[in-house]
């Protein structure tokens, strides 16, 4: 009996990493052979997912651009007494815009297959086993891509909570850029604060949002808040086309599960994203890059991961200290304060911030000036230094 070749990659999860990951592997190898595997009907759930256009460099934004569903060439922040504009181009991808192009995408390669409503039941270095209809079949490919989404509990410092409603209005709400931030809102659950983005000249995405010490998502309230800001603002709605909600981790303590030959985790799964934001675009198109790359030179894409695991660690260190020290520093009336600090730093010095590409300068930049308001030297001394993270002694 003989046994198919085995792919070139079996992409496991069909979110945000994988559908980067197809895009980026059949730009660079359009007979690549690959198999993405998803247990839901569509590929990348309900989500919206936001990133800085400068995140991208001029390759991977060539695959990422037909993602994009809406862009904006600046965006606002707003504190009770500030407000500025930031000079960032920022984007937004749709879920419905990636199950559209990445479906597309496989279907015209000639060596790509897409298995939904299939879930993998397990899978090792080179091989996994999904369960599809009645029966469990299995795979071999060189390289496993497991981007299953986040299922990490150990070390999390606090939780960004959202509700966000998709709403059309009666009448165009006069926004031309999105309003990331606006913290005058009332401070409830940690630090609370409503995300604006204008999808159209009358739809808007109105996001709920706080910094909180519990995971308890409490949805009704927060849409009350977010339907309440509406009318505040005078905007009268037509209709609440879609409603998103996300509970994510914000981690003081996390390390990226290291590659392997044949097995790469990815993705949240892997600990390719933001500790202090929750956001993964940047790290996990980055990554999608370099696989792609490997793909395409038929070389090891672990090794290719693994190449860029000192500079994400080195990055993820800096940000999870920022998380310690936002929970525990800090009381929770007092965190907005911190991020109006952070918003007085120069736009470049954000956008790198927000795609795990802090320089030096930047970092001592963060440090400098005058302390967030609410920054007691005595908390500061209670709360001492975080205990050691996987991360403390892998690099210096
Ligand atoms: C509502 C929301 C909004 C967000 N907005 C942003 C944003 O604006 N910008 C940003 O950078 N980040 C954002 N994030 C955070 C982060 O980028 C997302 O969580 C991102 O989707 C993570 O990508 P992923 O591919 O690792 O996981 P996911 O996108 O969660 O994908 C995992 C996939 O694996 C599938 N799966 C799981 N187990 C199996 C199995 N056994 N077999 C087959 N399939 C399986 C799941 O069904 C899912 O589709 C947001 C998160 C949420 C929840």
């Amino acid at each position: 009996m003989t046994h198919p070749p085995p792919l070139d990659l079996a992409l496991v999860g069909g979110g945000l990493q994988n559908g980067l990951i197809a895009l980026a592997v059949l730009a660079a190898r359009p007979t690549a052979r690959i198999a993405l595997f998803e247990r839901g009907p569509r590929l990348g759930g309900n989500h919206t997912w936001c990133f800085h256009q400068g995140d991208l460099d001029a390759a991977q934004a060539a695959w990422v651009d037909p993602l994009v569903a809406h862009r904006w060439p600046n965006y606002d922040v707003a504190f009770t007494g500030y407000r500025r504009a930031l000079a960032s181009p920022y984007a937004c991808v749709t879920a419905e815009r990636l199950d559209e192009v990445v479906r597309a995408r496989l279907a015209a390669a000639p060596g790509a297959e897409l298995y939904t409503d299939t879930e993998v039941v397990a899978l090792g270095p080179g091989r996994l086993a999904f369960r599809r209809g009645g029966g469990v079949q299995s795979v071999r490919a060189h390289t496993v891509v497991d981007a299953r989404g986040p299922d990490r509990a150990r070390g999390v410092g606090g939780w960004q909570k959202f509700v966000g409603i998709e709403l059309e209005l009666t009448a165009p709400h006069g926004l031309t850029t999105p309003l990331l931030m606006d913290a005058t809102v009332e401070q409830v659950d940690g630090s609370r604060f409503v995300y604006v983005l204008p999808l159209g000249p009358r739809r808007l995405l109105v996001e709920d949002t706080c910094f909180s010490e519990s995971p308890a998502l409490d949805g009704p309230r927060l849409l009350a808040q977010a339907r309440a800001y509406v009318a505040a603002r005078g905007w009268k709605v037509a209709a609440e086309l879609r409603e998103e909600r996300g509970v994510l981790p914000l981690y003081w303590q996390t390390a990226v599960t290291p590659p392997a030959q044949g097995l790469i985790s990815a993705g949240y799964q892997g600990g390719w994203f933001h500790p202090v934001t929750g956001y993964s675009f940047p790290p996990a198109a980055r990554l999608a890059a370099a696989i792609g790359r490997a793909i395409a030179d038929d070389t090891d894409p672990a090794a290719a991961v693994a190449a860029l695991v000192p500079e994400h660690e080195r990055q993820l260190r800096f940000a999870m200290r920022l998380v310690w020290m936002m929970f525990k520093w800090f009381p929770p009336e007092r965190r907005i304060g911190v991020l109006e600090h952070f918003y007085r730093l120069p736009d470049d010095t954000i956008r790198r911030f927000y795609g795990l590409a802090s320089t030096t300068a930047d970092r001592t930049r963060m440090f400098l000036g005058r302390p967030p308001r609410g920054l007691s030297l005595r908390a500061m001394i209670a709360a001492a230094a975080p205990p050691a993270s996987p991360l403390t002694e892998a690099t210096s």
